[in-house]
């Protein structure tokens, strides 16, 4: 292994590890011995996660006149499938080692020497596609296996009950895209934005939480007028280069990769994929494509309904173009927790120096924004401290404890990124003031009770 895969997975090992420890990631299902690549977010990380979807819910819609939510059903009419096209093309070219019985997905496997697969016409393997790249035993033909969990509604099961778990969030917004306009008065162009669980059936899981079975996506489909495709375009890259800012990743660790017309999916015209320097090494974060008018003309085709849009003002009838930027909440989540991870030296009470982990989580996504921290157990403290964290409690998400010594509980809040900490000792009880320390530069300052609150707003202010 080079240094540079060493120390990347060496990273990841102590992300992994910090995720666990902290309660921002689980293994799902551990005392049953788990169950493959699939993760719980614990207590912190479903803070992080919600955080993360709140300030994407009030960047997105609350924050703009011309968008509206949706909460759609994960399970649908499985004819909205054969629609979009997900039943015959949602697939990728599989291999299996007659062997090892391991399953590689054929173009991951070309990619890795270098070919550039040709995904639509992979029926005959080629012949690098002949030997396991892991024990050596032949490989099947490449056969295409479609991604979408299939189940079946009700008590029979037969061909007629079958249904899927939706594979992405986006297609609610084209059937719902009639009940929206009928219901609301958007103008135009206006977008569906929402947030929810999706499904796949990936051959190769793995990377942690990057590449899952279950997960969840943040989407907005944007209705435009065809001659403005390119304009809006651009409006969403570039509000998702402001939110990839946002989120506190580094802009030399983000990439634009436009996507060849021969790679193109078969709706879009564009498609920009956003992707970021994991650790274990650049893959896409989010996506950003034109879908043409493809996705409604497919509805208004296999449904019958028509799925215009009329002017208000000159009545005029068309199928909106579409503009989706798509973005995966994990993915996020993961990439925060990477970009935030830091270790530093840092001075000991006895004037050593120890390295201190520390998540420099942007302010208003950290887990807890305060953390309330009594020297002591003594009732006389309890009796400041427990009134402050409630008070507290009612602007910040506040983490209240009192057990093990002040530069442990300290350390604990690094490692779980609260970016201030506040605590009352035995002077607090004369001077009615407490020490408030940053989490980034360790810096304290003594704030009057009174003024903890104001103090703390100041601090959260643009952050
Ligand atoms: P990939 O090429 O990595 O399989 P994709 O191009 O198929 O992803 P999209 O269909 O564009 O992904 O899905 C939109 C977003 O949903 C992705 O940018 C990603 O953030 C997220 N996503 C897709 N598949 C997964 C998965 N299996 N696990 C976690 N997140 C995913």
């Amino acid at each position: 292994m080079s240094k540079k895969a060493k120390a990347e997975s060496e990273m990841m090992l102590k992300l992994v590890s910090l995720a666990k420890r902290r309660g921002f990631i689980f293994p799902s299902s551990e005392i049953y011995g788990g169950f493959a690549n699939t993760w719980d977010y614990g207590p912190l990380g479903v803070e992080l996660k919600n955080n993360i979807k709140r300030m994407w819910w009030q960047r997105f819609v609350h924050g703009r006149g011309d968008m509206v939510g949706l909460d759609a059903s994960i399970l649908m009419n499985p004819k909205v499938w054969a629609a979009s096209g997900h039943l015959a093309n949602f697939t990728d070219p599989l291999v299996d080692c007659k062997k090892c019985k391991k399953r590689f997905r054929a173009d991951h496997l070309l990619a890795a020497q270098g070919i550039k697969p040709d995904l639509g016409t992979m029926k005959e393997s080629p012949k690098e596609l002949k030997i396991c790249p892991e024990c050596g035993g032949e490989l099947t033909s490449v056969r295409k296996f479609n991604l979408m969990f299939k189940t079946f509604v009700g008590p029979l099961e037969d061909e007629s009950a079958v249904a899927y778990l939706r594979p992405e969030t986006a297609q609610a917004m084209f059937v719902d895209f009639k009940n929206v306009i009928d219901s609301t008065r958007t103008g135009f162009p206006f977008g569906i934005a929402q947030v929810g669980k999706a499904f796949r059936n990936e051959i190769t899981p793995g990377n942690f939480t990057f590449r899952t079975r279950e997960f969840e996506q943040m989407e907005i489909e944007y209705f435009v007028r065809e001659q403005d495709w390119q304009k809006y375009f651009e409006h969403w890259l570039n509000e998702m280069k402001e939110w990839v800012e946002a989120l506190g990743l580094k802009a030399e660790d983000v990439f634009y990769h436009e996507i060849e017309a021969e790679d193109l999916a078969h709706y879009s015209k564009r498609t920009v994929d956003i992707e970021f320097n994991f650790p274990f090494g650049r893959d896409e974060l989010y996506g950003l494509a034109y879908r043409t008018d493809y996705d409604l003309n497919q509805h208004a085709k296999f449904s019958g309904q028509d799925l215009q849009y009329t002017d208000p003002e000159t009545n005029e009838k068309f199928v909106p173009h579409v503009i989706e930027p798509t973005w995966g909440v994990d993915r996020s989540v993961l990439a925060v927790l990477v970009a935030a991870y830091h270790e530093e030296a840092a001075p000991t009470a006895d004037g050593k120096t120890e390295t201190r982990i520390v998540m420099k989580f942007p302010k208003k996504l950290a887990p807890y924004q305060v953390a309330v921290l009594p020297l002591s157990k003594k009732d006389e403290l309890k009796e400041l401290s427990q009134p402050l964290a409630q008070a507290l409690r009612q602007h910040f998400s506040v983490h209240y404890d009192e057990t093990q010594s002040i530069g442990r509980r300290y350390r604990r809040q690094d490692e779980i990124g609260t970016p201030y900490c506040l605590t009352i000792d035995f002077e607090s009880l004369n001077d009615q003031a407490v020490t408030i320390r940053d989490r980034d530069t360790m810096k304290q300052e003594r704030v009057k009770i009174d003024e903890v609150v104001n103090y703390l707003k100041a601090k959260f202010d643009g952050n």
